[in-house]
């Protein structure tokens, strides 16, 4: 643990929480530099307020370049009225301001991948500054928390909304319902690469019932992919009882990601070829891609296997791949 008290937040809103009614306004972070001495980031946000209520935490652009999420999120914010809610709708549509302006994943000031920042430093980084408000301010007015990822510009994934399996088997039940409602063509039980540093797990840690989403990738969103996005959080608003009206039903398959098995990783690089699309099945042992040396004609490409029987789930989206990258990801249906 810290040996001393952490230092206030250097970020403020302009918006008054506790406010009835519609507020549009930033997060205002002073960030001092070359074209601006006493400049700032200004992270959009707002926040819808009406009577008592539980409060829904929604973020877009944790990695800046994802769309799917802003997309939903802005269109939210300018049409949420305070008469359709109870209680209280946060809205941040670019979560990782700098990284979604420049359309990056991470940071463009100080390379900070949001989503591997968390519990973050109000004395650190640019990014750091950014988790640590989240943690420490945003978070702890949350019941509910959403936060929409999409595949970026290395990945693209089949359209789904995922919660992780938790050791608090009520706050895992509760997403699992908020995954149910948001109505994605799949919805997951997610397993991650690696947890630490996520806003994911800051959120689980801290009790708050959290789902996320992977809707398409690529670095862009199709109209098929943002309706998706759309649908799902007004559905989650309308199951947590926030905002008016009844839950639009979709049909949902859902997926179960086992074990680390379902990773197939690049062991080395070159001109990826795919032997699978999306969606399709793939058995244990199958080639799910091959990787051909780009210095050389004639030599062997290098096979890319599937380690166990699923549905392929992601894929690396570059035609070119490095050694280490993520080729695919399988995971089985469940029921
Ligand atoms: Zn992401």
């Amino acid at each position: 643990m810290l040996d001393r008290p952490l230092r206030p937040s250097p970020i403020s809103p302009t918006v008054d929480f506790s406010a009835e009614g519609v507020q549009h306004g930033f997060l205002r972070l002073p960030y001092s530099r070359d074209d601006s001495a006493w400049g700032s980031v200004m992270i959009p946000l707002t926040v819808v307020k009406n009577g008592e209520g539980p409060t829904a935490l929604l973020t877009g652009g944790n990695h800046g370049d994802e769309y799917e999420g802003p997309i939903a999120l802005f269109d939210l914010a300018r049409t949420l009225k305070a008469e359709d809610v109870t209680g209280r709708v946060i809205i941040v549509p670019a979560m990782n301001y700098p990284a979604f302006l420049a359309g990056t994943r991470t940071s463009s000031i100080d390379k900070g991948n949001m989503n591997r920042s968390f519990p973050g430093a109000p004395d650190g980084t640019v990014t750091q500054k950014i988790a640590d408000y989240f943690q420490r301010e945003l978070l702890p007015l949350a019941d509910i928390v959403l936060d929409f990822h999409s595949g970026g510009r290395t990945l693209d994934f089949l359209p789904f909304c995922a919660a992780h399996i938790l050791p608090d088997k009520a706050q895992e039940a509760k997403a699992f319902d908020l995954v149910s409602a948001f109505g994605a063509p799949w919805s997951m039980k997610m397993l991650e690469i690696d947890a630490v540093g996520m806003y994911d797990t800051a959120a689980e840690e801290m009790g708050k019932v959290f789902i996320t989403t992977e809707l398409g990738g690529g670095g862009t969103a199709t109209a098929k992919s943002a309706g998706i996005a759309k649908r799902g959080v007004a559905n989650v608003l309308k199951a947590a009882g926030i905002l008016k009206g009844a839950v639009e039903a979709a049909a949902t398959t859902w997926l179960d990601m086992p074990d680390g098995n379902c990773f197939s990783f690049a062991e080395d690089g070159g001109l990826l070829e795919p032997l699978f699309d999306l969606g399709e099945k793939v058995g244990t042992g199958d080639v799910l891609a091959r990787i051909y040396p780009a210095g050389r004609t004639g030599a062997e490409p290098l096979e890319v296997k599937a380690r166990m029987d699923g549905i392929l789930t992601a894929r690396h989206f570059p035609g070119l791949v490095k050694p280490g990258d993520c080729v695919g990801v399988l995971a089985t249906v469940v029921g």
